[in-house]
């Protein structure tokens, strides 16, 4: 485990150098990262600048340094220099501007603090680029040479020393567990071995939203499922690959199916977080180099399955005007488009769908890590007004979404522009109109 690397030596600054990065070990990091996707990318773009267009953080600002492939600049000069023929033959004659560290602290802010890894640009670029793949490559980079911002650090740093960023033990957990306990009349299992599910949890959601522990208590009580929840990897987020530090990534990755595997369980839940579902699902096998021998799934598709199986039965609806916010690592990224729409159904009648929504949808502007950049807030709030525009036009009474994440950043915004919108996830809202136990 790479604990070094997250050693601070100015906490607290604008960006955190870790004990040993420099400019050389970036320089060295950004030229591994330089693939063959890489380099296609920077070959086939034709500066068309649709993608800026897509970008909350260009919309709301107009500023042209917020064009995503415009915030990959240094990596595609050092692509240009290190691997063209026309970009060897500049450098070789000192016509080529070489990447310098300050270029690279100048840069911290459009690789992490105005790029929520929301994919949209991916998915309008003419010539197929995959901008999210080149801004977590150039992470990579940035976090070795020093210029990964303070708040990453120090999240990334707490889930590796202490198993959560937001410092959450164990203790905590338990305390939470027994709280849903008192309040439901149910036991919490845990450390159940042969379990079917294994739960686990963002921070958010014990420190915040522990209703929506409540909500899975009694959800998978009248299902008649057997779940557990670990207590040795218990998070399931991923700071290491906000930052851009792929070792560290599989390291939080593998405590989480070592549990799994001790605890023998077929399935592992993703809760109500975008990128704690991306990260398990679609990056762990990759990054830990081997299939998994349990299956995971967002709680959405699970919920979704025990509805098709009759095992979710639910009264009464919600007469209030409502909407759903599509988290962008579960929809855009990760698929999961139409299982919270069936659900809502179950318990809505009034709903009404955003102007731009499912795969292209708007981002909450947190996402990516930069809702844990202290610097970046005053940036999140002017991204929020284009998910203020959105929720203006539809008058909605309520919004519900399925992500901590999304739904603290949500929340921030609007408290910031004084909207009245009540906001809720929706495994607690199923969980608020499950049938009375008989
Ligand atoms: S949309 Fe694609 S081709 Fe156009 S500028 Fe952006 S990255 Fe280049
Ligand atoms: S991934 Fe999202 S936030 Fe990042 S540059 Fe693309 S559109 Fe902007």
């Amino acid at each position: 485990m790479n604990t070094q690397a997250l050693t601070d030596t100015a906490p607290g600054t604008a960006a955190v150098a870790p004990r040993g990065a420099s400019l050389e070990r970036g320089r060295h990091a950004f030229l591994e990262e330089i693939d063959a996707p890489i380099a296609s990318f920077f070959s086939s773009c034709v500066r068309c600048g649709l993608c800026a267009h897509a970008c909350l953080f260009y919309t709301e600002t107009e500023d042209p340094r917020y064009t995503p492939i415009h915030k990959l600049e240094p990596l595609r000069r050092m692509w240009r220099q290190e691997y063209t023929f026309w970009g060897k033959l500049a450098k070789r004659v000192g016509l080529a501007k070489p990447v310098t560290d300050d270029e690279l602290a100048a840069w911290s802010e459009l690789v992490y603090d105005s790029c929520t890894l929301c994919g949209r640009c991916s998915r309008v670029c003419p010539v197929g680029n995959d901008i999210v793949y080149m801004v977590r490559r150039m992470r990579e980079g940035m976090a070795a040479a020093g210029h990964a911002p303070a708040g990453l650090v120090r999240a990334t740093r707490n889930a590796i020393l202490n198993g959560s960023p937001m410092g959450v033990k164990l203790v905590t957990l338990e305390a939470q567990i027994r709280h849903v306990e008192k309040e439901t009349g149910l036991t919490v299992p845990l450390d159940q071995v042969g379990a079917e599910y294994l739960a686990i949890f963002s921070s958010m959601e014990i420190v915040n939203y522990p209703e929506y522990i409540a909500a899975l208590t009694r959800i998978f009580e009248q299902a008649g499922v057997t779940w557990t929840i670990s207590s040795e990897a218990f998070e399931a987020t991923n700071a290491g690959i906000q930052i851009g530090q792929s070792d560290l990534a599989a390291e939080l990755l593998s405590r989480i199916v070592k549990a799994a595997e001790k605890l023998k369980v077929k399935t592992v839940i993703s809760p109500e977080c975008g990128h704690a579902y991306l990260a398990l699902r679609w990056e762990g096998p990759n990054l830990l180099k081997r299939a998994y021998p349990f299956q995971v799934k967002h709680i959405l598709e699970l919920l979704d399955e025990l509805r098709a199986a009759g095992k979710l039965r639910l009264r009464d609806s919600e007469d209030s005007r409502l909407t759903f916010h599509d988290p962008c690592q579960l929809v855009r990224q990760g698929g999961v488009v139409q299982e919270p729409r069936t659900l809502l159904k179950l318990v809505a009648s009034d709903i009404v769908e955003m102007n731009e929504t499912g795969v292209m949808n708007w981002c909450c502007g947190g996402g990516g890590g930069v809702s844990a950049i202290e610097r970046a807030e005053n940036l999140r709030l002017k991204a929020f007004r284009r998910k203020k525009t959105q929720l203006d036009e539809l008058g909605v009474e309520m919004l519900v979404t399925a992500c901590a994440n999304c739904r603290v950043v949500l929340e921030e915004g609007v408290d910031a522009y004084n909207m009245e919108l009540p906001m809720v996830g929706l495994t607690e809202l199923l969980a608020e109109h499950l049938e009375e136990r008989p």
